[in-house]
């Protein structure tokens, strides 16, 4: 895969900063599973939580490649902030950038860009996952308001969802159409009455990147914290997930190049039967599949990027990117952990907090099944 000098060196410059400011504290952010607010100034400054925000709004203006970069080289160290930046990028501001008013990327995207306020974006609900458009949460027209709403109904597995200044969230706006066509995006801010994250969720991995479950209850929002056209909301998520789609297969091949990096260097160490494990030829295969597949993971994912900074269709592509991405960096980061043998399976060494990251990426922005059932889709559509 050839990238452009300014792709590798925006690659060695994130690189850097996740060897240097991340990778010391990952462990004991995961272990107390805490949101590293401290680190949040950092990221700014280095432009990553405008990745794809233009500069008039405050942001570094970068192409998905530059994005796709930025999210893997955080996961080599740490998945739970490769997804507050993935999740921040794609979907919450990702969601103003793409279809919201001039007015709200004055108002929401300088301030994102400057780690003022972290966007969320909450689409899912306790009873809706997969099934997606059959979500529950109403908004409805004020009764005597006729430029306002009132959301109504209870969000779940939200990213940034308690430490977020503002959230993206979906509602039904109409019931007497197909379920796909009567949502709408509204953008609600925190402080916001009747808006209130209600319990921090414990999780088997990504434990310091935030999760809460959203509590709607009477929120009254203006026609202009309307996101996009009304009804049409679901179908401009699907345009912000085929992007997130991307920067999870990034998380990904983070989690398994880091994860296989720590095996190589501890098979080279490692003696038993008076041999560095790396001299048996049951360790090299294992490291030689892994090298593989997450290669052609790599070149599944940055093949889907390319796409979308083409302006190209890349639906199917970046599907596909998760799907083959998010398997391979499990089966990696398993080898891996196996290859550390039983120091592998305590806690001194990343390679177990690395296998329970890449597990979230195959569920996160649609599950593995869901992603087959997206190829398949576009490869039979006539
Ligand atoms: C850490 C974390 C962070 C998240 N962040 C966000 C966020 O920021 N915003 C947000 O909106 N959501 C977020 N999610 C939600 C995530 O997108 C959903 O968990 C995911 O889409 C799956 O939905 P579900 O959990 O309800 O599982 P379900 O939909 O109940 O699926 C359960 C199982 O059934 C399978 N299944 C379901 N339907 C089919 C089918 N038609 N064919 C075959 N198999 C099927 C699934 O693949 C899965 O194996 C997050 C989740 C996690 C765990």
């Amino acid at each position: 895969m050839n990238f452009s000098e300014h792709h590798e060196l925006l690659r060695s410059t994130v690189r850097d900063f996740a060897r240097s400011e991340v990778r010391p504290h990952a462990k004991a952010w995961d272990e107390q599973e805490r949101f590293p607010s401290e680190i949040i100034p950092k990221l700014a400054d280095l432009g990553l939580l405008g990745i794809r925000i233009p500069e008039e709004y405050g942001g570094s203006g970068m192409d998905i490649t530059s994005y796709a970069i930025c999210v893997e080289e955080l996961a080599r160290v740490d998945g739970s902030l490769a997804l507050t930046v993935a999740s921040h990028n794609g979907l919450g501001t990702g969601h103003i950038l793409k279809f919201g008013t001039e007015a709200q990327k004055q108002r929401y995207l300088s301030k994102a860009s400057r780690g003022e306020w972290l966007a969320a974006w909450a689409l899912t609900e306790p009873g809706s996952g997969s099934d997606s458009a059959s979500l529950r949460t109403t908004a409805t027209r004020h009764p005597a308001r006729p430029d306002a709403w009132i959301i109504n109904g209870t969000k779940m597995f939200i990213t940034q969802g308690s430490v977020g200044g503002f959230c993206v969230v979906l509602a039904r706006t109409n019931a007497d159409v197909a379920k796909q066509k009567g949502i709408t995006a509204f953008v609600v801010e925190h402080g916001t009455p009747g808006f209130s994250a209600s319990k921090h969720i414990e999780k088997l991995g990504c434990r310091s990147s935030d999760t809460a479950e959203l509590t709607f209850e009477n929120v009254e929002v203006s026609d202009e914290q309307r996101v996009g056209e009304i009804d049409h909301g679901f179908l401009d998520t699907m345009k912000i997930l085929d992007g997130g789609r991307i920067s999870i297969a990034a998380m990904a091949l983070g989690l398994g190049y880091g994860a296989l990096d720590m095996a190589i260097s501890y098979a080279k160490d490692r003696k038993q039967f008076q041999r560095p494990i790396a001299d048996f030829q049951a360790v090299q295969w294992m490291i030689a599949d892994c090298k593989t597949e997450l290669d052609a993971a790599s070149l599944l994912t940055y093949r889907a990027a390319w796409l979308a900074d083409q302006g190209r269709p890349f639906t199917k592509e970046a599907s596909m990117a998760k799907l083959f991405a998010s398997e391979a960096a499990t089966r990696a980061c398993n080898k891996a952990l196996q290859i550390h043998g039983g120091y592998g399976y305590t806690r001194e060494f990343a390679v177990e907090r690395h296998l329970r990251d890449a597990k979230l990426c195959e569920i996160g922005e649609g599950t593995s099944e869901v992603q087959r059932l997206v190829i398949a889709k576009q490869l039979l559509a006539v």
